[in-house]
């Protein structure tokens, strides 16, 4: 089989590959030839409990597909423990290639009743987790001169949405990291890249229909599986993204989003500076047209997926 993804006896850790989307990763990181390192904790949606099950029911689908996996059941969240996510790499494959930090939990609640350990949570897993683990890899990475990270970050922090504010702060930092990764690495030939993903999962599952019509449309969005978001996360991935760093991608069962990155899109200047009774009068009137509305992923992404 010709390997142009280039990641045949490469070796991944994908954390969170013990369900939903990091599993459909880890599947098909398998499929295109790695060995993958399935670092998950079995917790509940809230980041509660703790198995190793999952974790190895993955590694069972990737053997039976005559793949090579280890697991790892160290928690992400924490700079010992995700350390020892990379060392488990290097110690059972000798290597590493590829970081894909996909764990996550949620502690969704609207901002005026969020509580601070659901804040600290949710920023633990997704934010400080992505740094530690992709820090661990930086050393490898940096000795080897070359390494993939690809990070989840979602339309939820991208856009926006409600009861999230722990999670969009998290997603919506995990852009910057992912930047910043990119930027700083490139000198050692590392790449760093981000997908929102989206799939019908424990993380979306919970909606219950009121309507017929809802009933309906739960069905199609069903259709959007976890797996369907993998394709993209290894091709990202692979030596066929080379030339790709620094960049937000989205999947949707079939559809493929590149998004855009902030950047000023109006100005105006004044050559004596600005009062803020002068920036009522002149900026507001100038920039009233080009204000962002207040989205969410939902009103943005108003059409189902086919
Ligand atoms: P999921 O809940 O099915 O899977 C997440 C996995 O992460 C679980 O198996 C869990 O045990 C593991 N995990 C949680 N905390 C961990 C920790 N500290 N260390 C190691 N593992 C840990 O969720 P999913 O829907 O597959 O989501 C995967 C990723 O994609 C998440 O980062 C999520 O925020 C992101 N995402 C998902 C969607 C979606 O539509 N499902 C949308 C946008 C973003």
């Amino acid at each position: 089989m010709s390997d142009v993804l280039g990641l045949q006896d490469k070796v991944a850790i994908v954390t969170g590959a013990g369900g939903g989307i990091g599993r459909g990763i880890a599947l098909e990181m398998a499929r295109a030839g790695a060995r993958v390192v399935i670092n998950d904790i079995g917790v509940s949606l809230a980041g509660e409990g703790g198995s190793a099950s999952p974790a190895e029911e993955t590694k069972a689908m990737i053997e039976e597909m005559g793949g090579q996996a280890v697991i790892s059941t160290d928690s992400v969240s924490d700079w010992e423990s995700a350390k020892r996510i990379v060392q488990c790499a290097l110690v059972s494959f000798g290597r590493l290639d590829v970081v894909v930090n996909n764990a996550g939990i949620l502690r969704d609640a609207i901002f005026h009743k969020m509580d601070p350990a659901d804040w600290r949570a949710v920023i633990d897993v997704h934010l400080n987790g992505s740094f530690y683990v992709s820090r661990a890899a930086a050393d490898p990475f940096r000795q080897q001169m070359s390494g993939a990270f690809v990070h989840m970050t979602s339309t939820s922090g991208l856009i926006g949405n409600f009861g999230q504010a722990n999670y969009s702060a998290a997603k919506l930092g995990i852009v910057g990291l992912s930047k910043s990764i990119a930027l700083d690495m490139a000198r050692f030939g590392v790449r760093s890249n981000c997908i929102a993903p989206f799939a019908w999962s424990r993380m979306t599952g919970s909606l219950q229909p009121k309507t017929p019509e809802e009933a309906e449309r739960i069905e199609r969005l069903k259709q959007m599986t976890p797996e369907t978001n993998a394709p993209l996360a290894v091709f990202l991935a692979s030596n066929a993204a080379a030339d790709v760093s620094g960049q937000i991608f989205a999947a949707r069962l079939n559809e493929v989003f590149l998004f855009n990155q902030t950047r000023p899109i109006r100005s105006v200047h004044k050559a004596e500076g600005w009062t803020p009774e002068t920036l009522a009068e002149r900026v507001l009137p100038a920039f009233k047209a080009s204000l962002t509305p207040l989205e969410r992923s939902g009103d943005v992404f108003a059409w189902d997926p086919v």
